[in-house]
């Protein structure tokens, strides 16, 4: 399942102002010296348009940080894939953990917003990860496991798609799990998937994401199975996005 090309998105969650779009203009810059690594920026809603404009011709890809699954109507603060489209993204995070537990999003709900993107012709960012608590209790790859039968699609393996691993202990709280733990997961999500998908799965981008800094992302985005990074915190500042982009090269 392992893709020839990493893909490395930046989540910046509820951060950034118009004064951000500077460090978009430093990523653009800096991404022309950093080939073979495939880069993205999901800014909150606010910042689409304006970053799809610093962005110009870059290669550099868009994306939203959530999307509603109807098309449109009375969803008043909700966003629509299409809108996303319609503005520039190529991509949409769904059933990120900030997302599945501070607005009670089920694995049914997720599998819908990644339909609704596909439906768009964005690509989504499919999000899994464990607690703590499962983690402690034995239950990750049983956890994992269940949320990609409940959040990915059927028609995943046939349309453009990124999962990624996101341990919730690990997501802004600067602990990892060990390569071995992240060697783990993503081996048992490519056995999931392909006896889902057969193949077809081959396809599938497998992200890890949780506290990857310009110092652990060379170790982790060379564990077997892993594709590329979803990254928080360090992707707000463009130096520390593109030694973690540098490092997957
Ligand atoms: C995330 O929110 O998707 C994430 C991985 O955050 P951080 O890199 O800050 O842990």
């Amino acid at each position: 399942m392992t893709a020839h090309r990493k893909l490395v998105a930046g989540n910046w969650k509820m951060n950034g102002l118009q004064a951000a779009l500077s460090e978009v203009r430093a990523m653009v810059e800096g991404a022309a010296s950093i080939p073979g690594v495939d880069l993205a920026i999901c800014p909150p809603a606010t910042l689409v348009n304006a970053v799809k404009a610093e962005l110009g011709s870059s290669a550099i890809g868009l994306g939203g940080q959530d999307c509603h699954a109807e098309k449109s109507g009375a969803y008043t603060g909700d966003i629509s894939a299409e809108m996303l489209a319609d503005a520039g993204a190529g991509y949409v995070i769904v059933g990120h953990s900030e997302r599945r537990a501070g607005h009670a999003e089920t694995d049914a709900v997720v599998a819908a917003k990644a339909s609704a993107a596909y439906r768009a012709g964005l690509i989504p960012i499919i999000c899994v990860g464990e607690s703590l608590e499962q983690r402690d209790r034995g239950e990750t790859l049983a956890v994992i496991a269940a949320q990609l039968a409940g959040s990915v699609p059927d028609q995943a393996a046939d349309r453009t798609t990124v999962i990624a691993y996101e341990p919730i202990w690990a997501i802004g709280t600067g602990r990892t799990p060990t390569t071995a733990q992240v060697a783990e997961v993503h081996q048992a999500m490519v056995e999931t998937l392909s006896s889902r998908f057969g193949g077809a799965a081959k396809g599938i981008r497998l992200l890890y994401g949780g506290s990857v800094k310009p110092e652990n992302a060379h170790e982790l985005m060379h564990v077997e199975g892993v594709d590329g990074a979803l990254v928080g915190g360090a992707s707000l500042m463009a130096a520390d996005f593109l030694r973690i982009a540098a490092a997957c090269a």
